[in-house]
């Protein structure tokens, strides 16, 4: 497991790099553009060239780009869909630039039109639109806090979607204070053994990729999504030790949200975490 922190956009690449690296950052989470915009600019592939040289001289492996909050392909809108499906095939080819092997996507919101219809129509989306995407770059699902009409919080509808498609393809990035938000106890030792097993009966180890690990502000099952220091939280430094101590893949990236994002409490969330790998 590799440890990191999104990166903020603001600052600027290189610098925000360097803190990252200075911080005890391994791995970083990059917003490909502004992520509530849907025109991204286009690529500075000079720029980009820059950026992958600069984070493989530190050893920031792998990069993770996360995508714009604004797709979604649940939308019962087709211009909205339209959009969202271009931005994301967008967000795969720049990730592809950035030689990035994951691209992270929130599954979507059903807006009223049901679960069902919902997830049948991610499937279809991402069944038409893979064969397009460059390879070498994996879409990654993260579950959702399941707030309002947003899809993908627990893992059956995760599975509904992911047994349409292989690993090789499609994966999955377990963020901790949603999982906790929509109800699975990321806060005890047991809690964890048992969403794990949850999550290899009904979906497969094989498909995760990646972790965001964030505290919550929030109560257990409360459906709301507010990321918190770790440690410092409702769910506590329990949970997070037991989901760290598993064998995961030493190059699997785990990414902090936490917030302020940037300052000095990167370095005091990643030497939480460290210190519970000890
Ligand atoms: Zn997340
Ligand atoms: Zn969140």
């Amino acid at each position: 497991m590799r440890l990191g922190v999104h990166m903020p956009l603001k600052g600027g690449f290189a610098a925000n790099l360097k803190r990252v690296k200075e911080n005890g950052g391994e791995t970083i989470q990059i917003f490909s553009g502004n992520p509530t915009a849907w025109k991204m600019a286009p690529p500075n592939r000079k720029e980009i060239g820059k950026r992958i040289v600069l984070a493989r001289e530190q050893s920031i492996f792998p990069l993770v780009i996360h995508s714009a909050y604004l797709i979604n392909l649940a939308s019962s809108t087709p211009e909205f869909l339209d959009k969202s499906s271009s931005l994301l095939n967008e967000t795969m080819e720049r990730a592809s630039l950035y030689e990035a092997p994951y691209v992270v996507l929130h599954v979507g919101n059903h807006g009223g039109a049901g679960v069902e219809r919902g997830l049948e129509q991610v499937v279809e989306i991402i069944s038409r639109s893979l064969p397009r995407w460059p390879g070498g770059v994996k879409l990654l699902l993260e579950n959702t806090a399941g707030g309002g009409t947003a899809l993908g919080s627990t893992f059956e509808e995760l599975a509904r979607v992911l047994r349409n498609f292989t690993p090789d393809d499609v994966g999955v990035c377990l963020d901790t204070a949603h999982g906790w938000a929509a109800g699975y106890d990321f806060g005890s030792a047991e809690g964890v053994q048992e969403l794990l097993e949850q999550f290899e009966g009904l979906i497969g180890l094989e498909y995760l990729f990646a972790l965001h690990l964030n505290d919550a502000k929030v109560a257990r099952g409360s459906r709301v999504d507010r990321h918190e220091h770790i440690g410092r939280g409702q769910i506590g430094l329990e949970g997070f030790r037991e989901l760290l101590r598993q064998p995961w893949p030493a190059e699997m990236p785990a990414i902090l949200e936490t917030p302020e994002m940037g300052s000095e409490w990167d370095r005091k969330n990643l030497d939480a975490i460290r210190a519970l790998l000890r």
